[in-house]
């Protein structure tokens, strides 16, 4: 591409390189993990161009070969540069079924080009047909449930299911020895998922011991601001079951004030803290809820 789009990678670790997400372009994280043996991709961005530019930008750091490209949900963004890598690819059997299901629908090789120009291109005007050219989607040939432990090169990596938060289909990637978290979407709340499913997940992932965890489309962070996540949601859910008995929506949410100190998370601002809240407590009521609006 003509544009200055070839970030050069960031280095999370020893072992540890990212292409940095970019919003604009909703290009996600594309991790990689480099082992004696091997490289790991752990998603493997938007496009056929996308993975190209990362693969690109991964030859000036090693030559060792691609060995497992890892999917961690099934969204269009995470699993359309899967071609590219040439290596089989692992997910959630959830992830895997849900792929196969979409390609006897809009995802079809004959689709797929379609539902790009017709969808993707629409909802991000700043993407281009021409990078999704010859784009024909592979699928997951290595799936889990519940746990996947991954050894390869001196590396241990251990796919763990995550769960409803995003995707039905989510799953976070733990290099142990380097106590760092792939996140991806996890915790990214989406129309599908459950506010109190993230906060959930957040205390489950508080207790494996990571010290850096990398999101899926924002930079890689530490325990602190996790912390400040894993609190912020403590406090919305603490705060939507305490007025789950309200039969409409009340007004502590309607006027809700997002407390300054969590402002630096990702996405948050009033709006969306109001937002947030008024889906948490419609989880605790949904019945109630439905009938008062
Ligand atoms: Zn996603």
């Amino acid at each position: 591409m003509s544009e200055p789009r070839m970030r050069k990678l960031f280095q999370v670790s020893e072992r540890v390189w990212i292409v940095p997400p970019q919003w604009k372009y909703v290009e996600p994280t594309i991790g990689f993990v480099l082992t004696d043996e091997g490289i790991v991709v752990v998603d493997s961005g938007n496009s056929p161009d996308h993975a190209r530019r990362a693969l690109t930008a991964l030859r000036h750091v090693t030559d060792l070969p691609i060995r497992y490209v890892i999917n961690t949900h099934r969204h269009w963004d995470h699993t359309f540069g899967n071609q590219v890598f040439g290596a089989p690819v692992i997910a959630h059997a959830f992830t895997q079924r849900k792929m196969l299901a979409n390609m006897r629908d809009d995802w079809a090789p004959k689709q797929i080009i379609n539902w790009v120009s017709g969808w993707v291109l629409k909802m991000v005007p700043t993407l281009r047909l021409e990078q999704f050219e010859g784009l024909r989607l592979v699928l997951p040939q290595i799936t889990f449930t519940g746990k996947l432990e991954l050894g390869l090169g001196g590396v241990h990596l251990r796919l763990l299911y995550a769960g409803g938060g995003h995707t039905q289909d989510s799953i976070i990637v733990h290099l142990l020895s380097e106590k760092i978290l792939f996140l991806s979407d996890a915790l990214y709340p989406n129309p599908e998922g459950k506010i109190t499913k993230i906060a959930g997940l957040l205390e489950k992932i508080s207790r494996l011991g990571a010290e850096k965890f990398v999101p899926g489309h924002e930079m890689p962070y530490d325990r602190e601001k996790f912390a400040l996540l894993k609190e912020y949601y403590q406090q919305l859910v603490g705060t939507a079951t305490k007025l789950r008995s309200r039969k409409t929506l009340p007004q502590e949410i309607v006027r809700a004030k997002l407390e300054s100190r969590f402002a630096s998370l990702n996405g948050l601002d009033e709006q969306r803290h109001r937002e947030l809240l008024e889906r948490a407590w419609r989880e605790w009521t949904p019945r109630r809820a439905d009938r008062s609006t």
